[in-house]
């Protein structure tokens, strides 16, 4: 066994050592033990700084496993209505949800399901304020707080890059209706360290105190990597108190996605063949745009149990997903034995952001099927709802 080095994940798990060799593959499979270990980071959190946190389901959303969570996670953040009925049929607590945009239709169902719903323009506040405030529901406003230390993907992942779509810049906050505003809700990292949280945090108190004096709440939103080695949670916890003194008033909230179950699972895949051009290569009953779109979208790497950067060990070999997709390539990785057919690879940390096919990203609905008739007639051939949304997710 190798020693534990922080920031790989392949070297922190040597093996998922209760996996039955015989599973069928490919399949994405949570490692209760690690979820708990990571569920305590965040009971820690909670106790010490005296904040609540949500799981951010456009993450992860796993119903089976969301018992497991209650005891600790105070609720649901959701991206949109279905990940929003999610929360309220699954995780049974607080519902929060944002997104840049919603639909009228989206905001009545939504006055329904969602205890606290963030809006993230004055417009959108403007057009639906009636409708929440009848319903009786918290609204929140997004702000793009102008401070970002997204740490993945450079701007591809940046809230507060320029031209950013997400929250209402600082020069607008004065057309948002405060007296109705309960959060002001300001998410603007990605796979942060605590350097990130607690820059975000103090920049948001410093900056914007003449508003969080006029709200009941404030979101710090996710990107907090608290269970990523390296993230010092001490840290953290102490800029949150330092915020807290400073604004007592407030419910400080905290919606990480990403940091709740980072290195908690695996995709466990299978050898069908191997090849040569040029190179070894192996394909494998997995692929990087089906099951692990991240590897090209990042792109970032993902780690195999036993397996090196090429030329690290004896024998390299390119891994190449089951589709037709010339660029369905998840990289090139060494291993110190020759595959062969029917050999197992376990990627890690596969978890966060993984199964995205099956939540559609942010439970986004899915487009009708429809085709046009010569005569000029439209017919819907299939409509997808909540219902297929919730049964990908098992
Ligand atoms: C994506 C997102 C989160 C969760 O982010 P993680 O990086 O997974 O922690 C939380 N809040 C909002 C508004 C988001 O868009």
């Amino acid at each position: 066994m190798t020693a534990p080095t922080p920031h790989n994940p392949t070297h922190r798990h040597p093996l998922p050592p209760k996996l039955p060799a015989d599973i069928e593959t490919p399949a994405y499979v949570l490692d209760v033990e690690l979820l708990k270990r990571n569920l305590a980071t965040a009971a820690r959190i909670k106790k010490e700084a005296g904040v609540k946190i949500l799981l951010a389901t456009k993450a992860w959303a796993m119903p089976a496993a969301f018992p497991l969570m209650r005891d600790v996670i105070d609720g649901t953040t959701a991206s949109g209505l279905y990940e929003a009925l999610l929360g309220r049929e699954e995780f049974g607590k607080e519902v929060h949800v944002y997104a840049p945009a919603y639909t009228a239709e989206e905001v009545d169902e939504l006055t329904y399901v969602a205890d606290h719903i963030y809006f993230n323009t004055p417009s959108q506040i403007a057009r639906f304020l009636g409708v929440v405030k009848e319903a009786g529901k918290q609204i929140g406003i997004r702000i793009n707080p102008g401070f970002s230390m997204a740490t993945l993907g450079g701007d591809l992942y940046n809230p507060c890059a320029p031209g950013s779509r997400f929250g209402t810049p600082a020069d607008q906050l004065d057309q948002v209706p405060w007296d109705d505003i309960h959060t002001l809700h300001a998410h603007a990292l990605c796979e942060a360290t605590h350097e990130g949280s607690a820059g975000l945090i103090a920049h948001v108190g410093k900056t914007f105190g003449a508003y969080l004096r006029k709200v009941s709440a404030v979101n710090f939103g996710g990107g907090h990597f608290v269970n990523k080695p390296g993230y010092d949670i001490a840290k953290l916890i102490a800029s949150l108190k330092a915020f807290r003194a400073e604004y007592p008033h407030l419910e400080v909230i905290l919606e990480p996605g990403a940091g709740l179950v980072v290195d908690t699972g695996y995709l466990v895949s299978t050898v069908l063949d191997t090849m040569r051009n040029g190179s070894d290569i192996a394909i494998l009953d997995t692929s990087a745009s089906t099951h692990m779109p991240d590897v090209l979208e990042v792109p970032y790497r993902p780690e195999i149990i036993g397996a090196g950067e090429a030329g690290e060990k004896a024998h390299t070999y390119i891994l190449g997903g089951k589709t037709c997709m010339t660029g369905d390539v998840i990289g090139s990785y060494s291993f110190d034995q020759p595959l062969k057919p029917g050999d197992r690879l376990v990627f890690t940390d596969m978890m966060q952001y993984s199964f995205v096919k099956n939540t559609t990203f942010n439970g986004t609905p899915l487009p009708d099927l429809a085709m046009l008739d010569e005569d000029g007639t439209y017919r819907v051939l299939k409509r997808y709802g909540y219902q297929e949304f919730r049964e990908r997710l098992g």
